[in-house]
């Protein structure tokens, strides 16, 4: 009975209203929590594991030795790749596909790759309008490399002393 009473007379004093007003003018004042994405962005560290990329070496060489280890170890099966050797007698990929559509990003793929051939870089924007576009090819995450060699390096280099 009081129960009711006291609801009544806080629904009519609008008490509820005035708090959530009061709430409002508290944050108001304080830093905002929230960033203006994608003019603002948070910070990254460095071992983000983002949309994978193959890298190459200054020369412009292939990293990737085809060893296939890091097909052997992904959990999700998403890695094809076939080789052949070269003409000069070195291995070389001439298949490197990545089902990104079951890729679960765990990282293993760039741990097991003994040239840093494979790594996750730091974009996060890859969203795709088809499950086809995210079956990604040798020529797509090479281009991935090229576009984001500069951060994927600064960002081995800085977990470097930690691994
Ligand atoms: S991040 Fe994990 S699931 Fe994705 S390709 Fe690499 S090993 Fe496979
Ligand atoms: S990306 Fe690395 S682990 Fe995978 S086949 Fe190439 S060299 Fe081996």
């Amino acid at each position: 009975m009081f129960q009711r009473i006291g609801q009544a007379v806080k629904g009519a004093m609008l008490l509820d209203i005035a708090g959530a007003f009061g709430l409002g003018l508290k944050y108001m004042a304080k830093p905002k929590a929230t960033v203006n994405y994608p003019f603002e962005r948070g910070p990254q560290s460095p071992r983000f594991r983002g949309e994978h990329v193959l890298r190459r070496y200054a020369n412009g060489e292939e990293r990737c030795i085809a060893c296939k280890l890091c097909e052997a170890i992904c959990p999700a099966n998403c890695i094809t790749i076939e080789a052949e050797p070269r003409p000069d007698g070195s291995r070389r990929t001439t298949r490197y596909d990545i089902d990104m559509t079951r890729c679960i990003y765990c990282g293993y793929c760039q741990e097991a790759c003994p040239v840093d051939a494979i790594v996750e870089g730091p974009n996060t924007e890859f969203a795709t309008e088809t499950r086809e576009e995210l079956f990604y090819d040798k020529d797509k995450l090479l281009e991935n490399g090229d576009r984001w060699e500069r951060e994927v390096a600064r960002n081995l280099e800085l977990d470097a002393p930690y691994r």
